[in-house]
């Protein structure tokens, strides 16, 4: 019931203007993928309405959505003012989608003091993964933060009698009750919570140019607010914490409010 996609295919992708060499794009060209480009020096990129933060050597990252659209296109302004556009493609995805019928999904009403709480919560989340920080961990790559059986993948989604139910986007990794997780990249810490109202032990990591990692339903959150982290190092333990139903990492990737698949950053184990 796992989707299969390929974590270590490498498209690149060199899209010539008949005067330069203007971009290159390495993969995964895949819906809810972070794509890596490359532009010359001193180029500025905008994507999807966005101008787009471009390191020292040309280099930048942009991520795509769970369902976006597979025809694309980036606007770069070459150094010299010359502006274009560039047209790329993504691959479609195949998510795991259940339909489950004769049941109905459990209604949880949160009653109203709780929605006030799940609203300033959702406010304090929104706001760590807003800045658009010059960091450059995100070049560096990722690595797994545990090790464990996968439980519940990217784009999942269940049906209830014909409803759909809103997608999961982590990777959840199952694992035991204060089992260490890992940094899988560098990055400095925009929140620590030890209690959300759905995401129980939250911590927000920010990797650089909109990338940030979320990790949620931790028992413990050992990192603080604005401590810089190195890969590897111990952040957090495994919990059940939230709305969880049972022990397990989840891990986000976000480039902004895009919601990507940690599994594609990650090589194959
Ligand atoms: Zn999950």
């Amino acid at each position: 019931m796992l989707g299969r996609f390929h974590v270590s295919t490498l498209l690149v992708l060199a899209l010539m203007s008949p005067f330069a060499t203007a971009l290159s794009l390495s993969g995964p060209l895949t819906q809810g993928g972070l794509i890596s480009g490359e532009v010359a020096p001193g180029s500025q990129v905008a994507f999807a309405g966005k101008s787009v933060r471009v390191n020292a050597v040309g280099k930048f990252v942009i991520g795509v959505g769970r369902d976006a659209e597979l025809s694309q296109s980036l606007q770069v302004i070459l150094p010299n003012g010359e502006k274009q556009t560039h047209a790329f493609t993504l691959s479609k995805r195949e998510y795991d989608i259940q339909k489950v019928n004769g049941i109905s999904k459990k209604i949880m009403s949160p009653s109203e003091s709780d929605l006030k709480r799940i609203r300033e919560e959702a406010a304090l989340v929104k706001k760590a993964r807003s800045e658009d920080s010059a960091r450059q961990d995100v070049f560096d790559g990722f690595v797994w933060p545990l090790d464990g059986p996968i439980s519940g993948v990217y784009g999942s989604q269940r049906v209830y009698n014909g409803k759909p139910g809103r997608p999961h986007f982590g990777l959840d990794i199952a694992a035991p009750t204060g089992t260490p997780v890992h940094a899988p990249a560098d990055g400095v810490v925009t929140l620590a919570h030890d209690d959300m109202f759905y995401s129980g032990g939250t911590l927000i990591v920010d990797h650089g140019f909109g990338v940030f990692s979320t990790f949620i339903h931790m028992s413990k959150v050992i990192a603080k607010p604005g401590q810089e982290i190195k890969r590897g190092e111990i952040i957090g333990e495994v919990g059940a914490t939230g709305r969880a139903t049972g022990p397990h990492l989840d891990w986000r990737i976000n480039w902004f409010d895009e919601r990507l698949d940690p599994q594609l950053l990650l090589p194959a184990r």
